[in-house]
């Protein structure tokens, strides 16, 4: 009976587990966590979660009782210390050695941290795991004055549920602006004003370099009030397991289109795969839900065996405020030429359009709904699209 082992406990791990069992895999599943919970979303963490409307319970993957209804041996609290690929078995920190016939690499990525005087203080805070959250949540009740490191989307959720809770809020920011390399200035400036109709205050082209208790100071040497200094300046995938196993790893573990790392034994998923996708033509590390969520399953029929290709436009969400919007694509700046928009917005209700040469390769439904399929299926056909109809809110994006 073969055993398949995944490490990380986390969405893409437990929907790999999901999918090997609805594909008939009646071998040994082994899902080994760091964390103590069982496998949950993160989403809601700086969303709904963060803002004390949604219960701890929606947040898990699975019912607790799931796993082992399913046969699969979740173990919380454990993590893999090592891969000893010459006996295809993982090495953990209690000190066992758990053999696999195919192993799936699930360990996402992780914050990345500030170093600098008072950067070590409890009042400095991350968002990555529930317990975060929760410690936010408690910090966000006493109305703390918050300086946002990162004007990210993690930054910016955060800066959402403190201004939700009345506290008040800067964000700093070494960039001109908001989210310019997840979407460039055109719409960064879009949500940046937002948060300032909101009464955030941003403090653009300036890093927090010190945080002393109530106080924040910048690069540009100004001090800013803040009980509380909350870090949102990215993440770095967990890959040093691979690196070390002989892995071939640069800005993650490197997959092909099939989710399948350098061993063929071995495949990765999720924040951590750097993974070669055929439709845009190149390796790319995707930090989004949907990535995991649709990665997990890709990668278990892969360890089946099963001819698969994993060629997904990214696909991201986010809410802020009254703002709810999903973006297709990738619209980093240097990828595309124009921004297009169709519909009104002043009023927050609009779809954005980033082309290169004529082809739509990124689109934003803001406060629209039901239209991201049509923008993903744009931006697959990779066809020269005309502007007046893309952009006419009267054609139905398929008649574009
Ligand atoms: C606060 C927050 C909000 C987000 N909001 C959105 C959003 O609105 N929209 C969106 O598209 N995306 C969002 N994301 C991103 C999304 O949550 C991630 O892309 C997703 O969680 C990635 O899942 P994953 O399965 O790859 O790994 P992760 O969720 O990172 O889980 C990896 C797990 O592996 C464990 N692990 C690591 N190393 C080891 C080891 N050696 N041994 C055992 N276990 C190990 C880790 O402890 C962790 O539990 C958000 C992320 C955060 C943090």
């Amino acid at each position: 009976m073969p055993t398949f082992v995944i490490v990380g406990a986390s969405l893409a791990g437990a929907k790999a587990a999901e999918t090997l069992r609805d594909e008939g895999f009646d071998g040994q599943i082994v899902l080994l966590g760091t964390e103590m919970e069982r496998p949950y979303e993160r989403p809601p963490l700086s969303k709904g979660y963060l803002l004390g409307n949604d219960e701890r319970e929606s947040v898990y993957v699975h019912p607790a009782g799931w796993y082992a209804e399913h046969d699969v041996d979740l173990r919380v609290g454990v993590t893999v210390t090592g891969i000893d690929r010459a006996v295809s078995a993982v090495l953990t920190s209690a000190g066992s050695i758990v053999p696999y016939d195919k192993l799936l690499l699930t360990t996402g990525a992780s914050p990345r941290r500030l170093n600098f005087p008072g950067s070590d203080r409890p009042e400095v805070l991350y968002l990555r795991t529930v317990q975060d959250s929760d410690r936010l949540r408690a910090a966000f009740q006493a109305r703390p004055r918050v300086a946002v490191a990162g004007a990210g989307w993690i930054g910016l959720e955060t800066t959402a549920a403190a201004r939700s809770a009345g506290c008040p809020v800067t964000v700093l920011e070494p960039q001109p602006g908001a989210l310019q390399e997840q979407i460039g200035p055109e719409l960064g400036t879009i949500f940046a004003d937002l948060h300032r109709s909101h009464g955030v205050n941003f403090r653009f082209g300036e890093r927090a370099v010190e945080f002393q208790p109530g106080l924040v100071i910048t690069s540009a040497g100004a001090e800013v009030p803040a009980d509380l200094l909350v870090v949102g300046i990215g993440a770095a995938p967990n890959d040093e397991l691979a690196a070390l196993a002989g892995l071939e790893v640069g800005n993650g573990v490197l997959t092909d289109e099939a989710l399948r790392t350098t061993d063929p034994d071995i495949f990765a998923a999720g924040d951590v795969a750097n993974s070669f996708n055929p439709l845009l033509g190149y390796r790319v590390r995707v930090e989004h839900w949907a990535n995991a969520l649709n990665g997990g399953p890709v990668a278990a029929r892969s360890m089946l065996g099963q001819p698969v290709v994993y060629d997904p436009v990214p696909y991201f969400y986010t809410d802020q405020y009254d703002l709810g919007m999903e973006c297709a694509g990738l619209p980093t700046p240097g990828t595309y030429d124009e921004v297009a928009y169709r519909g009104d917005r002043s009023s927050l209700e609009f779809i954005a359009f980033w082309l290169s040469g004529g082809k739509v390769v990124a689109g934003m439904n803001v406060n629209v709904w039901d239209v991201n399929d049509d923008i993903q299926s744009l931006i697959r056909s990779a066809r020269q699209v005309d502007l007046s109809r893309l952009t006419n809110p009267d054609i139905p994006l398929p008649e574009v």
